[in-house]
């Protein structure tokens, strides 16, 4: 009677937001100052004083209809004539008004630009640890999901074991740098080696792998610079989001930007605005795009976020437990001081600590911790981090 494929992803939640409906009964329970909840990527820091700024100016003094009007499918020109200048002025010549597409946030533009690009018999390679929805995003537009493991250690692309899984049914290798969940930024040097590797496969299979580089986190960072892969790679195309540099995920605005020297550019730009109208993906928020035409380079108070890593960080290690430095992002990737996990995840329960496993991102043995929260709330949570690792380390 319906999509068996679809009930399925309707009915099993992601295990992310089933600790995030736990915590909620939780905090009804026994208060939500006593329930140390890091399950989930919102955002806690405020949008910039601008975004609300500009909303009222933008309401104020634009013509109603045009304001909450269709723009074109692809977004306003105007919008994406901002994006473009924007990320050629910071990141260097690669793209232009007419190869921007305007999208509800990172997840459509990750969606459309697979549906754009699929073929029957095509493959995806990702690299674990990875955000959950990849598997969703890249089966639904019918690619096989390939997930490769990350050098050990670093969590950098592990080039040989690419190497080796690479085949002429590869259409795409995505990347997600800063990554959620390990806050990990690929090393120049890895990015390098991993465009060089894809030049010679181009060359190889007579076709081309198009790298996707996934950036919601792009400006979440700590220090370490973020390549931009399309100095590196023409056959690029790169997903962004307002989401989280902006703090605003509930508002859904993000973009699909391609590389000009890309392959075949003109008829990639047409699949994705193809894609984008088969999945009803036509017109982003208009008032959204008007908006970050206007702020799209702000961001909200990023400082606070490299204090709380600080702060865990620092704890954590001092306590025994062993994590890996995130360089971005508001992730910090935990060592499960046991094997399993979940059984991890369910004793930090005890301390009303919650925090998410890492079999759903493709790498079990660590758990997630996303500290997009208060700083209070990491003060308040490493006594109860310290008696969690008393039952280990003791
Ligand atoms: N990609 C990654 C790695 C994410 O962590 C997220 C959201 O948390 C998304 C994409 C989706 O972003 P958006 O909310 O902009 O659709």
């Amino acid at each position: 009677m319906v999509n068996e494929t679809m009930v399925g992803l309707g009915k099993k939640r992601s295990v992310i937001r089933e600790i995030f409906e736990y915590a909620k009964i939780r905090s009804a329970q026994i208060g939500k100052e006593n329930v140390f909840d890091f399950s989930i990527g919102n955002p806690s820091i405020p949008a910039p004083a601008s975004v609300n700024e500009t909303l009222k100016k933008l309401i104020e003094e634009t013509d109603s209809v045009l304001l909450h009007g269709y723009t074109s499918a692809q977004g306003a020109l105007s919008v994406r004539e901002s994006v473009a200048s924007s990320v050629n002025r910071r990141f260097g010549q690669n793209t232009n008004a007419n190869l921007i597409y305007m999208t509800c946030g990172a997840a459509a533009s990750l969606r459309i630009s697979f549906g754009a690009l699929w073929e029957e018999g095509d493959e995806l390679i990702t690299f674990a640890p990875c955000f959950p929805e990849y598997r969703v995003f890249a089966n639904g537009a019918g690619f096989k999901f390939v997930l490769l493991p990350s050098a050990v250690g670093t969590l950098q692309i592990d080039l040989s074991v690419l190497e080796s899984a690479i085949n002429e049914r590869t259409k795409i290798v995505l990347v997600n740098s800063p990554n959620n969940p390990s806050g990990v930024i690929y090393d120049e040097s890895n990015i390098v080696g991993l465009t060089d590797l894809l030049k010679r496969k181009e060359k190889e299979y007579g076709h081309p792998i198009f790298l996707v580089a996934d950036e919601p986190y792009r400006e979440l960072t700590y220090g370490k610079e973020v390549p931009y892969l399309m100095n590196y790679y023409d056959d690029t195309i790169v997903c962004y989001s307002w989401s989280k540099s902006l703090s605003l995920p509930g508002e859904r605005i993000g973009y699909i930007a391609l590389c000009e020297r890309m392959q075949g550019v003109s008829d990639v730009y047409a699949a994705v605005c193809g894609a984008g109208r088969s999945l009803g993906y036509v017109c982003a928020p208009a008032l959204m795009q008007y908006l970050v035409e206007r702020c799209g380079e702000d961001t909200s108070d990023i400082g606070a976020y490299r204090e709380n890593r600080d702060l865990l960080v620092g704890g954590l290690r001092s306590m025994g437990y062993d994590c890996i430095e995130p360089d971005g992002a508001f992730y910090l990737f935990l060592k499960s001081p046991e094997e399993d996990e979940v059984a991890f995840c369910e004793r930090a329960k005890k301390y009303e600590l919650l925090l998410v496993p890492g079999g759903d991102f493709g790498a079990t043995g660590y758990v997630r911790v996303a500290y997009c929260v208060s700083k209070e709330q990491i003060v308040r949570s490493l006594p109860a981090f310290q008696k969690l690792a008393d039952e280990y380390f003791k």
